[in-house]
């Protein structure tokens, strides 16, 4: 159905934050992933297709998400089942430690996905998935879910209690964060907060990204 982007050992990131609550609920750790297939129009993660990267090894990864003392790890990107088996190993050694969750934002449709073995895998030891391709049109300002075309599927019961309060919310957050080498946007902007993200990109030469 799609190629698979990384070798063995390796997985393609684009950017990792260690404690956030801006994608999914409790502190957690996310990934978001180099590389997507598709292109949908108003995509707000254009550098996680174009930009820069870093080849990462999964064995030290999973030590890092060990480190980070969160309740579990969010994936989006780019698009996580490119990399479908490097993140099953991911997943799997991290779970071999500790109880993480796992939710995972994805281009496909869990009918799509389920065509392909690696991502069944994947599906396997993932708690919740939001699937679909992002459609402008649709955007109904859901704070943690980009257009109304896109899903919710509870794999587990895990966030089943939490996830209903916290996935209706309309109340879009976000973070612009100033880090020495770099200025990054975190989370699904509101409209005002997406102005000045604008207007600074504008003015910026520098290493600006949105995740
Ligand atoms: S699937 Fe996500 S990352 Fe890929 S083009 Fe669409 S919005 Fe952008």
């Amino acid at each position: 159905m799609y190629k698979r982007m990384s070798d063995d050992g390796i997985i393609l990131i684009s950017h990792t934050e260690k404690n956030t609550d801006l994608l999914g609920p409790y502190r957690r750790f996310v990934i978001w992933v180099h590389g997507c297939c598709f292109d949908c129009d108003g995509c707000l993660a254009e550098n996680t297709k174009n930009g820069v990267y870093t080849e990462k090894n999964i064995s030290e990864l999973a030590q890092e998400i060990l480190r980070s003392d969160t309740e579990g790890i969010t994936i989006s990107g780019g698009e996580p089942f490119l990399q479908a088996k490097g993140l099953f190993q991911l997943v799997f050694l991290v779970k071999s430690t500790k109880d993480i969750g796992v939710i995972i934002y994805s281009g496909f449709t869990i009918e799509e996905l389920l065509e392909d073995e690696n991502s069944k895998q994947l599906l396997s030891v993932t708690d919740i998935l939001i699937d679909g391709r992002y459609i402008k049109e649709l955007d109904d300002g859901r704070a943690y879910i980009g257009s109304s075309n896109q899903r919710l599927h509870y794999l587990s019961d895990r966030y089943k209690n939490i996830g209903e309060s916290y996935y209706s919310s309309y109340k879009r957050r976000a973070e612009i964060k100033i880090n020495p080498n770099e200025v990054v946007l975190v989370g699904v902007p509101s409209k005002n907060v997406l102005d000045v993200w604008q207007k600074l990109k504008e003015k910026s030469g520098g290493n600006i990204g949105e995740f």
